[in-house]
């Protein structure tokens, strides 16, 4: 595991998948029951934009800088955008930057309950360590694909599973889609949303195909480009697969993503692809 989330906090894919979990969260806050929310690859949960890891790649100036820097953020992205402000991440030059857990647990209502897992001892030490005195939130140093076995489905019934993996290992999309099929087996109605690189889009394509084939129904993938895919070696952009997404969330994603894309863009070829992968 040499993948550290440090080096890329708060760059364009962290920005478009954490505005699109703020919205779903929202939408789950529409009904007074509670929910139960799994993130299986949770990272630290805040990073020091200033620490050496962050400043050593840049990434997140071409990221949440240039949103913050942006005087007319679009409108889908207050949720978002509100959080960081509660956590006191904004700012012209923002000084550090939230995780998925902590843009979750901000979210949270008192009754909502929070699962986070993360494998690496490190990370998970700082995660325990950020949400230590906080009964809502069990953090759990384990596998998170083991966690979509032994903790779903939840007592709650209604809840989001985040699949962020590192995408490392040559396999994880099989893994991720073996996955899948394991937690929709015991859990069919959980909102799912899964986080991919586009690099080779040939090797992010089988994956959508994959689940246009054989995945499971109302299932839709939400796709940023910040340039062309011509160099397969490098980060051209990254998507979600959203299964059981609230059902306003292709309209707000297409226009907000196109937006992004125009705002994010690092080369010609910058876009948004939003799509019903099964309807
Ligand atoms: N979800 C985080 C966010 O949005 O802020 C970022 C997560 S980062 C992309 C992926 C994380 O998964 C890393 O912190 C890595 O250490 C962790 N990881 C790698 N393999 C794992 C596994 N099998 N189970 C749980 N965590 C894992």
């Amino acid at each position: 595991m040499n993948y550290r989330h440090a080096y890329h906090a708060g760059n364009f894919a962290d920005v478009m998948k954490h505005a699109a979990l703020a919205l779903a969260i929202e939408h789950l806050k529409q009904k007074e029951k509670p929910f139960f929310l799994l993130d299986t690859h949770a990272g630290t949960g805040l990073t020091d934009l200033g620490g050496v890891e962050a400043q050593k790649t840049g990434e997140f100036l071409d990221g949440i800088a240039r949103i913050l820097a942006d005087p007319a953020p679009h409108p889908a992205l207050a949720p978002y955008l509100a959080t960081l402000a509660r956590l006191g991440c904004m700012g012209p030059a923002p000084m550090s930057y939230p995780g998925s857990p902590l843009i979750a647990r901000e979210l949270a209502r008192p009754g909502d309950r929070l699962a986070f897992c993360e494998l690496h001892p490190d990370d998970a030490a700082s995660l325990k360590s950020l949400f230590r005195r906080d009964g809502q939130v069990g953090v759990h140093e384990m596998d998170g694909y083991s966690a979509l076995k032994a903790m779903l489905p939840p007592k709650e019934r209604r809840g989001l599973v985040l699949i962020d993996p590192p995408f490392e290992a040559r396999d994880e999309f099989d893994t991720v889609l073996a996955g899948l099929g394991e937690a929709m087996a015991r859990w069919a109605t959980g909102t799912y949303l899964i986080w991919y690189p586009v690099k080779d889009p040939s090797v992010s394509g089988a994956f959508l195909d994959a689940l246009e084939t054989r995945g499971p129904a109302k299932t839709l993938m939400a796709e940023l480009h910040i340039r062309g895919a011509e160099d397969a070696s490098r980060l051209s952009g990254c998507g979600l697969v959203i299964v059981n997404p609230p059902w306003t969330l292709k309209e707000t994603l297409a226009d907000l993503y196109g937006w992004l894309a125009e705002r994010l863009a690092q080369g010609p070829g910058a876009r948004a692809r939003v799509e019903w992968l099964k309807s």
